[in-house]
C-alpha cells in the first residue's frame, strides 16, 4: 500500500482536543502536552477509493508528537502465557517471585496481580488476541498493546456459585477473580484475556462451565482451542490432528456457536512452525463429524515478545509468547522480556487502528513492513 508523508495540515484544535480527551479517558497520569493539536486530513487515493468511506482516517497529531511519544507500530508486542493462578501469597511458595512450581508455569494471585499493576504503570494497555491477529490494534496514543493468554483452563475460572442476578461468583484469587478486580480499578486498562481450553474446559461442572463460558464471551473475554486432549501435535498423523483440533472446535461451537476464536495455542508449543509441513494442514482446515473448521493463527509455547503483525518476520502460524514467570531477570522471564521491550523495542500506538505509523528509518530498505491489512501507512523522521 501507499507510504505517504504527512501532507495537508489543518489546525482544528477544538475538534481534536475533544478527540484526545476521549482517547485518554480515565488515564491517571497524562504527561502528554496540552499544546495546540494539528489535524491532518489525508486525501484519498485512486486504488483505495472503494474502501475510503469506512477507513477515512483523521489524524490528531504532529510529527513532533510522534517523536516525543516514540510511536512505532512495527515494534514488538508482549503476548503473555499464563497457566494456573493460585490464591496464595508469594511468601507461601518455596520458589522465586510467586512461582508455584519450579518452572513458573503456575503463579500466585499476588504475583499475577502485581504483574498486571506493573504492566499498567509501564504504559501497557490490554487488547484482544483475536484483534491482534486481524491487524486491528486499537490502543490509545502513546500506549503499548499487551495481550494475556491462559492455557489449560485449570484454576483460571473457579466457580463458587451464581449470584441472584445470574452473574457468576468466582473463587477468590483465581485468574478471572483477579482480572475482574483490576478491570474495576482501571477502566482504561481494557482488561481482557483469551482462555485456551481442552475438553475439560474450566474443570467446574459441565453445566457451570457452559454457563460461565457464555458469561465470559458476553463480558469481553475470548475462548480458544488448545486441542481436545492436550496432545503434542508434532509427530501426529493428519487424521489424529484433525480429530484433536476439530473435536475441540465442535465442542466450543456447541457451547458458544460462532463466538470462540479460531486460534489454537499449540500444547507444548509444537510444531514450532505449523505451516512448514504438509501434514500440519489439518491444524488449519478440516472437519470432525460433519463440523468444518478453519484456524487463522497458532501460538507457540513461550519465550519472547511477538513481532508486530505488520512486519516481515511475523508468522501467524507461529506466534511467539512470553512465559509469564519470574526467574530473577534471566532466561526470558517477565522482567527480562519487559526490560528489552522498554529498551526501544516496544510497539507504541498512534491511537488509531486504521493507520500504521513508524519512523521512516525503521523501514529504510523497504522490506520490513509486509502486511498493512489495508491500513494507511504514515512515516515520520525520527
Ligand atoms: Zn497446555
Amino acid at each position: 500500500m501507499n507510504i505517504r508523508k504527512i501532507t495537508a495540515l489543518i489546525l482544528t484544535a477544538a475538534v481534536t482536543a475533544s478527540l484526545l480527551a476521549g482517547c485518554k479517558k480515565g488515564a491517571e497520569t497524562s504527561e502528554e502536552s496540552t499544546e495546540p493539536v494539528v489535524t491532518e486530513t489525508s486525501e484519498t487515493t485512486a486504488e483505495t477509493s472503494e474502501t475510503t468511506t469506512e477507513t477515512s482516517v483523521e489524524i490528531t497529531y504532529t510529527a513532533d508528537d510522534l517523536r516525543k511519544a516514540g510511536v512505532n507500530e512495527l515494534n514488538s508486542v508482549p503476548i503473555l502465557m499464563y497457566h494456573r493462578i493460585y490464591n496464595m501469597k508469594n511468601s507461601e511458595t518455596k520458589y522465586t517471585g510467586g512461582n508455584v512450581d519450579k518452572d513458573g508455569y503456575n503463579r500466585t494471585s499476588e504475583a499475577f496481580e502485581n504483574d498486571l499493576r506493573s504492566f499498567y504503570e509501564q504504559g501497557y494497555r490490554m487488547m484482544r488476541l483475536d484483534d491482534f491477529v486481524d491487524g486491528n490494534i486499537d490502543v490509545a496514543f502513546g500506549y503499548s498493546p499487551l495481550i494475556l493468554t491462559f492455557d489449560d483452563g485449570i484454576n483460571d475460572v473457579v466457580l463458587e456459585g451464581w449470584n441472584a442476578d445470574g452473574s457468576p461468583k468466582f473463587e477468590a484469587g483465581c485468574a478471572i477473580d483477579v482480572l475482574e478486580k483490576i478491570k474495576k480499578e482501571f477502566p482504561d486498562y481494557n482488561v481482557t484475556a483469551t482462555f485456551f481450553l481442552n475438553c475439560g474446559l474450566f474443570h467446574n461442572s459441565k453445566e457451570d462451565d457452559h454457563k460461565v463460558i457464555k458469561w465470559l464471551v458476553d463480558n469481553g473475554y475470548d475462548i480458544g482451542n488448545h486441542t481436545y486432549n492436550h496432545v503434542q501435535i508434532g509427530g501426529k498423523s493428519p487424521d489424529e490432528i484433525e480429530k484433536e483440533v476439530g473435536r475441540m472446535y465442535k465442542l466450543l461451537d456447541e457451547i458458544i456457536p460462532g463466538r470462540y476464536v479460531d486460534i489454537i495455542a499449540l500444547p507444548y508449543g509444537s510444531p514450532e512452525s505449523s505451516a512448514s509441513k504438509p501434514e500440519y494442514e489439518k491444524i488449519f482446515k478440516g472437519s470432525y463429524e460433519g463440523f468444518s473448521y478453519t484456524t487463522k493463527a497458532t501460538l507457540l509455547c513461550a519465550w519472547t515478545r511477538s513481532y508486530s503483525p505488520f512486519v516481515r518476520d511475523y508468522d501467524s502460524t507461529a506466534i511467539r509468547r512470553i512465559r509469564a514467570y519470574d526467574n530473577k531477570g534471566v532466561y526470558w522471564d517477565i522482567e527480562m522480556n519487559f526490560k528489552q521491550l522498554n529498551d526501544g523495542r516496544r510497539y507504541i500506538s498512534d491511537g488509531n487502528p486504521n493507520t500504521i505509523v513508524f519512523p521512516s528509518s525503521d523501514n529504510s530498505k523497504g522490506d520490513w513492513l509486509k502486511n498493512t491489512f489495508g491500513h494507511q501507512v504514515i512515516t515520520y523522521d525520527k
